[in-house]
């Protein structure tokens, strides 16, 4: 998965807030008195893949309000999608809403991916034993989203901030990755394989575990 770059000031290019292309952008300065320059800055950056522009104070995204946060994965069921995105259009003004929409986004993908367990931190246990990286079960238990000083869902925690926020953006997407996208890749390159090669696969695979090879 090609990482997400964060819209950053005056930076020559990274993922656009509204088309979610990584792209150049060109930066304009628009100022309130052009003879002086400590009166108000608003700078706007065109995308040079949509032509769309989004809109800063400063170094501060104004518009899009979903700031920095990257597009949801394009594999989530939808109605985690819609969770994704209401967070993305609050993080810039309410970080600790869309933390909290997150969360519940991680509980329903635990339980759309039948994930085992009486908790949140049992079921991405399980999610680790079926290949998720052990590294996101560890970011998830360091912005408190499981482990034992996880808030409960509808619970705001005061801590919360964009930083947070920023991180389980990130994190519900590489669930999405690891437990939806890549066996899919994987499922969609062994169907394009001839009959023959899937046949000697599975020979061969059915004679490992008859040997108790697992190699
Ligand atoms: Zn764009």
């Amino acid at each position: 998965m090609v990482p997400h770059e964060a819209p950053q000031y005056h930076k020559e290019a990274f993922n656009c807030p509204l088309c979610g292309a990584y792209a150049t952008h060109q930066w304009h300065d628009h100022w309130s008195d052009p003879e002086d320059k400590g009166a108000g800055q608003l700078t706007t950056a065109q995308c040079l893949h949509c032509r769309m522009y989004s809109i800063w104070h400063r170094n501060r995204m104004l518009y899009p309000t979903s700031g920095a946060a990257p597009l949801p994965n394009a594999d989530l069921p939808d109605e985690i999608k819609a969770d994704y995105q209401e967070a993305r259009s609050i993080t810039s003004v309410s970080p600790r809403g869309a933390a909290a929409l997150l969360r519940l986004a991680i509980e329903k993908l635990c339980n759309h991916l039948g994930a085992k367990g009486r908790n949140l931190n049992d079921q991405i246990g399980d999610l680790v034993e079926q290949g998720l990286d052990p590294l996101i079960q560890q970011s998830l238990d360091s912005v408190r989203v499981i482990g034992n000083e996880a808030v409960h869902p509808g619970q705001l925690d005061l801590k919360d901030d964009q930083e947070t926020a920023a991180t389980l953006f990130e994190l519900v997407n590489l669930i999405a990755e690891r437990m939806i996208s890549y066996p899919k890749r994987v499922a969609e390159t062994y169907g394009r394989l001839p009959e023959s090669k899937k046949n000697a696969i599975e020979k061969r695979d059915k004679t490992n575990t008859e040997t108790g090879c697992s190699a």
